[in-house]
């Protein structure tokens, strides 16, 4: 039998009411390593409110979520981004002002503390892994870059960019490809596969033929429950989905 220590994520009977109203409800999850996790659903599902309660921004009312087999329910935001764990949101929060390698370099767990870029070492470490993570997000030609310049694809790649910076064990996208081409689309899908060979990634979406290319699981919620759960294959043949989800 598997235990909690298995899985990077282990989710069980996760809650949180407002008012009343619970917007997520026994919300169950099991995260493997090296994983491509899609989450779906109708607006209002709960699918959000899924990632900040596992983010620490929401307070969960019920339940456990445990990260390498430790209890993060109930830590500060910035516990849970030391202990592994970025989470992007819908719009993106990059420097505009800043070039793409300022913006990369102030994200560096190094770059952070009292005097902030002030006072930051640009040391060999930090220079290479800046080229890494530039050449992942296909800005290693834009370093010198304004970030507010670029386009709407460049910034939402720009902010994965300063998550991996911190190299997160497990990565939670909210939305990445809505108002991107299609191109951006592909070009994005191929990140998260890229990037995915290294850690775990959560991703919210609602473009079907971009969860198909990069999803290994997809969960499928509503009305802050999960509705189904499995390969894309069979979640989209489910009538459950198709009637609440996919038929409209
Ligand atoms: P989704 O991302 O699936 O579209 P959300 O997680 O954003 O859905 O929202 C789920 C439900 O919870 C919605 O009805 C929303 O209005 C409600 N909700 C989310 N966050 C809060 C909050 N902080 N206070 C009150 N209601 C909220
Ligand atoms: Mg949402």
């Amino acid at each position: 039998m598997s235990t909690e220590k298995d899985f990077l994520l282990y989710i069980e009977g996760l809650g949180v009411s407002f008012d009343g109203f619970k917007a997520v409800d026994g919300f169950n999850f099991y995260l493997n390593t090296n994983t491509v996790h899609v989450i779906i659903g109708p607006n209002g599902a709960g699918k959000t409110t899924v990632l900040d309660l596992i983010c620490g921004k929401t307070k969960a009312t019920d339940g456990s979520v445990k990260f390498k087999g430790s209890e993060i329910r109930g830590l500060k935001e910035h516990e849970i981004v030391r202990a592994g764990i970025g989470r992007k949101f819908q719009n993106p929060s990059i420097y505009e002002n800043l070039t793409v390698l300022e913006n990369l370099e102030i994200s560096h767990p190094k770059g952070r503390g009292v005097f902030g870029c002030l006072v930051f070492q640009r040391t060999p470490d930090v220079v290479e892994r800046i080229q890494s993570v530039a050449k992942d997000i296909g800005l290693q030609d834009r370093l010198d870059t304004e970030a507010g310049v670029l386009s709407h694809g460049q910034k939402q790649w720009l902010e994965i960019g300063m998550l991996l910076m911190q190299n997160p064990e497990l990565l939670m996208l909210d939305e990445p490809v809505a108002g991107m081409s299609v191109r951006e689309r592909e070009e994005t899908a191929q990140l998260i596969r890229k990037i995915s060979k290294e850690r775990s990634v959560i991703v919210i979406e609602h473009d079907m033929e971009f969860v198909k290319e990069i999803a290994d699981r997809v969960t499928v919620m509503h009305l802050g429950k999960i509705l189904a759960e499995g390969s894309m294959e069979h979640v989209q043949h489910d009538p459950k989905v198709i009637e609440v989800y996919i038929g409209h």
